[in-house]
């Protein structure tokens, strides 16, 4: 059981989703998360996700992300290097897990982007999956069993809305990026791919065509 000195206040507002606000349940909140998702690193973000980081911090997205080898078939799957390389994106890791988890003086690990942290890491213990909400099992913690009636309801239906609606546009910039790089006769690389999903966030936002759709 984490000790309630060790609560990390610079990520306040990031246990919005649990309905028991006491200190000692937001404590175990960010100590399990920081036990879990953190000490892994974020693998599901979402191109929303990687531009509202990359544009809070001033930072380019290739600065704070990093690759992977994709499965056949992953939807986040990104096509490279005219096709010999397929990668899906995630936050940048360091030793001690996610490049964004901080360690505070007191010894408590939390979330250094606070509300701006990917959505799958926001609505942590619920699962990312499609149909009735649910809490994901999360192995390298136990010091608390969560339950559904731990969060706040109403909380959950709007961020996992925001989650399903942030990922299938993310399949659909991947997909689109994936039609262009089997036309280019150019490498293209991952910083390729981040100028493009750059250039289809702008125009999403606009209410414009995607960027291939555009002529002169
Ligand atoms: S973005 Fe924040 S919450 Fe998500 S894994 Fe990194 S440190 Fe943890």
């Amino acid at each position: 059981m984490p000790e309630e000195g060790s609560v990390c206040i610079a990520s306040e507002g990031n246990e919005a989703l649990i309905s028991d606000k006491s200190l000692s349940a937001r404590v175990q909140w960010q100590s399990c998360r920081a036990k879990t998702r953190c000490a892994r690193g974020a693998r599901l973000v979402t191109g929303a996700d990687i531009i509202r980081i990359s544009r809070t911090l001033a930072l380019e997205p290739w600065h704070f992300t990093q690759t992977a080898p994709a499965v056949a078939g992953d939807p986040t799957g990104i096509v490279l290097d005219k096709g010999r390389r397929r990668v899906f994106l995630k936050l940048a890791n360091a030793t001690h897990g996610c490049v964004f988890s901080v360690r505070t003086p007191s010894g408590a690990s939390c979330c250094g982007l606070g509300d701006i942290a990917p959505t799958s890491c926001r609505i942590f213990p619920a699962d990312t999956k499609d149909g009735a909400p649910a809490i994901r099992p999360e192995p390298g913690c136990d010091c608390r069993e969560w339950k559904l009636e731990d969060l706040d309801q109403e909380a959950l239906t709007e961020a996992l809305r925001t989650w399903s609606a942030d990922r299938d546009h993310w399949f659909e910039v991947v997909a689109r990026w994936n039609a262009l790089a089997a036309e280019s006769d150019s490498e293209l690389g991952i910083e390729d791919f981040q100028r493009y999903l750059l250039e289809a966030q702008c125009a999403r936002e606009a209410g414009a065509a995607w960027p291939e759709e555009v002529t002169a």
